[in-house]
């Protein structure tokens, strides 16, 4: 009865992000109760293994009594501190020295904030500031990769190229541009690594000589799109994007607010490139989404110029909570469970996964399996050789993501048909089997 009269309250009253309302009205919501682990138990009493680590972002799974000790003293202790009027508390300043100390080369500075999407939006204008400190001011326009997803802020949403985030809103983008996705099972100049890799790198240049290179402030890729439907690039892609923007003088930024903290393996999936970007982006997992909290890394020489530039003057960006306490001490005791096995053991996991999920390859509704590590996707055709989609028809309704709901398994099902992987790096080998074992079963019930 109680989840009864809350599905009425919801109804009436929360809006929830990036659904259809009219579509949610009518289905009502799925209450979660309580989860442990990498389960999760429904308002009936339901566990259902969280494939999907909420919103690909409890790393750490749930129900860790040490993070819940170590916010609620920090709430005991100082519940919050501001850092403006040069004040700070001392969580979050060891846990941007912990995080700089790992990041790749000299990213060493690292500005907190809420979640992915003010973390991106925070770099479009740390990124102004830059320029107009370097007094070129007319680097003002900024490009992005189709398929990409960078949150859903007012800058961040147009770095976005998903058509919902777009449509219905009008809100000014000229100021932005995109290239096309590596999407590697659906490219055009078909699957060779280096031939997408050209294709790319022929683009992004046409794209500078178009807009005029001189007027291009920066280039944002995530190490592997997730919410595109998890496309991992060719190996050396990421490489040569980052090769041709520095030619170019364009700022790197890396999107690591899925791929951060294990996701892929290592502690930033950059670090499986080689390359050290001008700014970064995490979110997500740097909590395991215990509390919010994002942040910006930026390069010594992208700080150093901000701080020139201002000289005596305060730089005009910040929030209420940016630096949080509480967030800071949760995200150092997220980041001391990972160093303490969490990564190791989800190294060994995803390995697990991709394995099993690659056995789904026989399926005769599987086109593609991708992923890396603890992320992965299955891509659904309804014709293997011509790569038909799904009929669009079976999105709308939720119907895959309701199959393996039925099955006790929560993954992402995205538009496209396709199924979304990114379970908590804690899952024992017997849950990886059975996401895989469920994951075949909505498949069969698909067919
Ligand atoms: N950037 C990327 C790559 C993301 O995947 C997301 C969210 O999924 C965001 C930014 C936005 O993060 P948030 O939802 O925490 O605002």
């Amino acid at each position: 009865m109680l989840s009864n009269s809350l599905a009425e309250l919801d109804r009436r009253h929360l809006v929830h992000p990036v659904s259809s309302f009219r579509g949610h009205e009518a289905r009502g919501v799925r209450l979660l109760q309580s989860a442990r682990g990498a389960v999760v138990t429904d308002a009936e009493g339901r566990d259902l293994i969280d494939g999907f680590a909420g919103l690909w972002c409890v790393n750490a799974g749930y129900g860790h009594e040490s993070v819940v000790e170590a916010a609620a003293a920090q709430m005991r202790q100082l519940p919050y501190a501001t850092g403006y009027f040069d004040l700070g508390a001392e969580a979050p300043i060891r846990l941007a020295a912990e995080l700089a100390e790992r990041a790749p080369g000299d990213l060493d500075h690292v500005y907190f904030c809420l979640g992915g999407s003010d973390a991106v939006d925070s770099t479009i204008r740390f990124i102004r500031y830059y320029w107009h400190s370097r007094g070129k001011p007319q680097r003002d326009l900024f490009i992005s990769v189709g398929q990409g997803y960078h949150g859903s802020a007012s800058g961040g949403a147009g770095l976005t190229a998903l058509p919902a985030f777009h449509e219905g809103f009008g809100l000014p983008y000229d100021w932005q541009h995109k290239i096309s996705s590596h999407y590697i099972y659906r490219n055009p100049v078909g699957q060779d690594p280096q031939a997408i890799i050209d294709a790319s790198l022929a683009e992004l240049r046409a794209k500078l000589a178009e807009i005029g290179e001189d007027r291009v402030a920066a280039f944002y890729v995530e190490p592997i799109q997730g919410s595109g439907g998890v496309l991992v690039p060719p190996p050396g892609w990421i490489k040569a994007m980052r090769d041709l923007c520095a030619e170019h003088e364009v700022l790197f930024v890396a999107d690591e607010v899925i791929t951060g903290f294990g996701r892929t393996g290592p502690l930033f999936a950059c670090e499986d490139e080689g390359i050290v970007p001008d700014l970064m982006t995490v979110a997500k997992g740097l909590t395991s989404g215990y509390v919010p909290m994002g942040a910006v890394f930026m390069r010594n020489h992208v700080y150093e110029t901000i701080a020139e530039g201002a000289g005596a003057k305060a730089v005009g960006h910040g929030f209420t909570y940016s630096a949080h306490p509480v967030s800071a001490a949760v995200a150092l005791e997220v980041l001391a469970l990972y160093e303490g096995g969490l990564f190791e053991n989800g190294r060994r996991m995803g390995a697990r996964l991709m394995a099993g999920l690659a056995e789904l390859r026989d399926h005769p509704l599987v086109g593609d399996v991708r992923g890396r590590g603890m992320l992965a996707a299955v891509e659904l055709v309804t014709d293997k050789r011509n790569k038909t989609p799904l009929p669009a028809a079976l999105d709308p309704a939720n119907r895959l993501f309701d199959r393996a709901w039925e099955q006790g398994l929560i993954v992402r099902s995205f538009a496209q048909g396709i199924l979304g992987y990114a379970p908590p790096l804690c899952c024992t080998a017997d849950e990886i089997d059975a996401i895989v074992e469920r994951s075949r079963k909505v498949l069969d019930l698909t067919l």
